[in-house]
Order: C-alpha cells, then structure tokens, then sequence
C-alpha cells in the first residue's frame, strides 16, 4: 500500500497511528511527497477533533451564531442574550470582525466565546493548504486584534472541510473542529416560526445548534426559540464549555442523548431529517 510505504520512507514517529490512518481513510490517490509534511488524517486513537455534538451528561446545549458580526442584527441578539443572562458561541467571518471588531470585543466581554468561521467565507474543502492557513490565520489575528484572547475552536463555512484538513488544522493552530446537529436552514428564510420550531424539535442534550445572525428572521425567532428550550429544561454553555462536559458516548446508535428533565416537555425526537454531518458538503447553503 503506497502510503505505508511512504510513511516508513518518512521515518518519523507517527508510523504507527498514521499506518491505522491509512487503513481507516484509504487515500483515492497517492498523496505528493510535499504532503508528508503535514498528517495525512485525523488520528482515530487520539483526541478527537471533530464534534457535531456532545454526549453530556446534564441538560447542556450550545447555541451558537455564525457569519457575523452584523452591526444592527449582533447587537440586537447580544441584548436579548444579556437579559436572560444566556452565552452562545459566535463564529465569526474575519472580514466581518475586523470592520465591527467593537461588537466582537462586546461579545467577548459579556462571556460569549468568539470562534474562527474563516476571513471570506470560502469553502475550504477545495483550497490549497496556504489559501486556507492564510484564511484562518487573518481571521485568528483579527480575533486576538479585538478580544486579546486567540480562538480555539473553528467550524469551517458550509461545514465543508477534508479529514486531512482538520488534521493539519489542529496541528497548526490547536482548533478543535465544529459543525453541528441542528440546522434550522434559516438561511433560507423559512421564517421565524420554523426556525423556532425546527431547533425545538431537534436539539437534545449536547446538541450544537446552528444560527446565523445576519438573518432578521432568525434574530425575531430566538425568544420564542429560548423560551421553549428553556422550559424543558436545557441550558445554554458555550461551545467549549460542552465540550469539556463531554463523556464517552455509550455504544449503540443514536446514544447521545440524555433524557430532558422535564417531564412535563414534549418528546425529544431525533431529527427526521439526517443531521448535518458534512466532511465534505454541498456549498450551496450558506453555514
Ligand atoms: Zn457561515
């Protein structure tokens, strides 16, 4: 096998993980020896890089907004978060945090975690390794510039993004990958009652939500949105908050979930649409 070969030729200390990497994601195509020089894939024995969601024990969920910030619409959230003492995770567009980086500071200081969506929004998947550590790197210093903390966590536009990317990813700049499993489409501007309705329906302890605040829809729909969630008993954390409550899952499909606290609340359903899982997804939505 090509790329065995190649990893021994390379001599250096991941043969082993590497070689179960090799068997784990085949490579379509041998890899250009320049590859070497960055791990071929996630490394299935080590931490885990990528989350959708979390399995946590406690009624643990995080919202999180992305492509902002917008000047009108992200401060608008940021009051309606403020009053019910709620912190979320902003995933922000660095173009975007470089012409508000006021609005991002405001987030920060109120106890949001400010995290990497890219500087333009571009999919990843389809980039040259420089093009995306140049894409991910401004936005990083545009995020430090604002807030003096640097991001750790990234979730890349349209959740589109190689195994081999992540890897190098979390290599070079420590980011854990975030994608999410609940979507309400609210960029297709369905309204603001499905966006409520939709999020309520999916999200189960652990779940990763996903919102975009540059839709006014989607700004109206949050009131109701909390509110319904609130009352079967979920609480909202950031990102890495959730996960640094994540637990081993228990073995079985669709384990993750632990039972809401209210019994009063409607059934938790998984969602009937599959959840977003895209490695490598479609463009043509706007996450
Ligand atoms: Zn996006």
């Amino acid at each position: 096998m090509p790329v065995f070969r190649l990893f021994f030729v390379c001599g250096l200390c991941l043969c082993l993980t590497e070689a179960a990497i090799g068997q784990a994601n085949p490579p379509a195509r041998s890899e250009p020896a320049r590859s070497l020089s960055v791990p071929a894939s996630p490394l299935p024995s080590g931490p885990k890089i990528t989350f959708n969601s979390v399995h946590v024990e406690g009624p643990y969920v995080a919202m999180t907004f992305d492509d902002g910030p917008s000047a009108t619409l992200t401060p608008k959230l940021l009051d309606l978060l403020a009053a019910r003492r709620m912190r979320a995770t902003f995933f922000i567009v660095g173009e975007n945090a470089a012409e508000y980086p006021e609005i991002v500071r405001r987030a920060a200081r109120e106890g949001h975690e400010i995290a990497n969506h890219s500087w333009s929004h571009p999919n990843l998947s389809k980039m040259s390794d420089e093009g995306v550590r140049r894409e991910l790197q401004k936005t990083d210093d545009a995020i430090t510039a604002a807030i003096g903390v640097r991001p750790t966590l990234l979730r890349p536009p349209y959740g589109s993004i190689t195994a081999r990317q992540k890897s190098w990813i979390n290599e070079v700049f420590g980011y854990r990958i975030i994608i999410w499993d609940v979507d309400p489409l609210d960029w297709k501007r369905p309204g603001s009652g499905v966006v409520t309705s939709r999020i309520v329906n999916e999200t189960k302890p652990g779940s990763i939500i996903l919102a975009h605040d540059i839709h006014p829809a989607t700004v109206e729909a949050m009131p109701a949105t909390f509110d319904q969630l609130e009352a079967r008993g979920l609480k909202f954390v950031t990102v890495s908050e959730l996960l640094a409550m994540a637990r081993p899952s228990p073995p079985g499909p669709d384990a993750t979930a632990a039972p809401v606290a209210r019994p009063a609340a409607p059934p938790v359903q998984p969602p009937a649409s599959a959840p977003a899982a895209p490695v490598v997804s479609s463009p043509a939505g706007p996450n």
